[in-house]
């Protein structure tokens, strides 16, 4: 039970200062076995598998859960699905299978954590909750160019997303950045909606796999802009077109277009973990002996520590690998004389 205290303390920061866990955070009432931060397909097989082994567990499964497969369409390459299933659909599924289990579920971000005495604390939704294990499970998120028009347009032509926004760009010209297997995903769903598709690539050689560069090759609406990188998003209001550059040449030109979607990879989501935990200089969580971090009874899975293969079946199966890790953490401190 945790002490009736209006917010709890970290330890001193740089500045010597104690700095409030989460201002006005209240405790929750009881402690858990494990919390898992995140809810995609490392959280969410996560679990499945404490549920069942009828660990007491907490999902903080963020404001918008799901992870990325919430905003895929088919997925044609997770086992057991020979037609594909529906990003969402998919997520749907494993929810109702971990909930099944007793995995409670709260659909609020993280907004602070504390490993650094035990109970562990997090705190979401301005509630602090403690418990004997964590599972980061955070994943990671679109990457960007970081140019001005990029924030200033979102939402106005710019996109990560072609599943949530390509229905607005029926009969127009869009263009996509990047030639790993997102970006061709992204370009071929855009045929769907929009006139023409032009992939821009800063190389002369696509990344994506040999099936989806078949397929984008093969696919009359989509063209190909080779050795080029945007160097500005043109419009005020909206998006009226790139400039881009030539990086074999230096010419510069200008394509016009109504959409872009930018497709460049991803960065993890672990900014929360900062001093936490150890991690690399990209910010992934350094995991030794597959699912364990620098504190003990602190597990990771899925992209927050994958940079390498970052597939839907292959953070499940880190999901799996930290939950049976974790289920016998809490079974060992269970049982270790007081
Ligand atoms: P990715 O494989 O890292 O590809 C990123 C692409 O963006 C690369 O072509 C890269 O160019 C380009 N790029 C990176 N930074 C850039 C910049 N600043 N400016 C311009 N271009 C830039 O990322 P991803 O396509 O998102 O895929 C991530 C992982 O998910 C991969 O392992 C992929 O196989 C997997 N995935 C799988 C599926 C599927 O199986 N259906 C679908 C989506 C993703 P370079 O090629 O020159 O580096």
């Amino acid at each position: 039970m945790l002490a009736k205290k209006a917010f709890y303390f970290k330890p001193a920061n740089t500045t010597g200062m104690s700095l409030p866990l989460a201002l006005g955070s209240k405790p929750a009432s009881e402690t858990y076995d494990v919390i898992i931060i995140g809810s995609g397909p490392a959280g969410l097989t996560a679990a499945i598998y404490t549920g069942r082994a009828r660990l007491k567990t907490l999902v903080v499964a963020g404001s918008s859960w799901g992870g990325q497969l919430m905003l895929t369409s088919q997925v044609e390459n997770y086992p057991g699905f020979p037609e594909g299933i529906l990003g969402p659909d998919l997520m749907n599924n494993m929810l109702k299978q971990a909930q099944r289990f007793g995995a409670e579920m709260i659909f609020e971000d993280a907004e602070d954590v504390d490993f650094s005495k035990k109970p562990f604390k997090v705190v979401a939704g301005g509630v602090a909750y403690e418990s004997r294990a964590v599972i980061i499970a955070t994943g990671a998120s679109p990457r960007q160019l970081g140019l001005e028009g990029e924030e200033r347009l979102k939402g106005k032509g710019v996109s990560n997303c072609a599943v949530c926004d390509g229905a607005f760009f029926k009969d127009k010209t869009v263009v996509v950045v990047g030639g790993g297997d997102s970006a061709m995903e992204e370009a071929l769903f855009l045929t769907r909606f929009a006139r023409k598709v032009k992939v821009i690539h800063r190389r002369s050689q696509l990344r994506a796999t040999k099936i989806l560069q078949e397929r984008a090759f093969g696919n009359p609406k989509i063209e190909f802009v080779w050795n080029s990188v945007v160097e500005e998003i043109l419009g005020k209001e909206r998006v009226e077109g790139v400039r881009i550059k030539r990086v074999d040449t230096g010419e510069v030109s200008e394509i016009q277009c109504d959409g872009v979607f930018i497709s460049i990879g991803y960065k993890p989501n672990t900014d929360l973990f900062k001093g936490q935990v150890e991690m690399d200089e990209k910010g992934y969580i350094v995991a030794k002996d597959f699912t364990e971090t620098s504190v003990e009874g602190v597990f990771v899975a899925g992209e927050a520590k994958d940079h390498r293969y970052r597939q839907a079946i292959t953070a499940a199966g880190e999901g799996c690998q930290a939950a049976l890790d974790a289920i016998k953490y809490v079974e060992e401190i269970k049982h270790r004389p007081k």
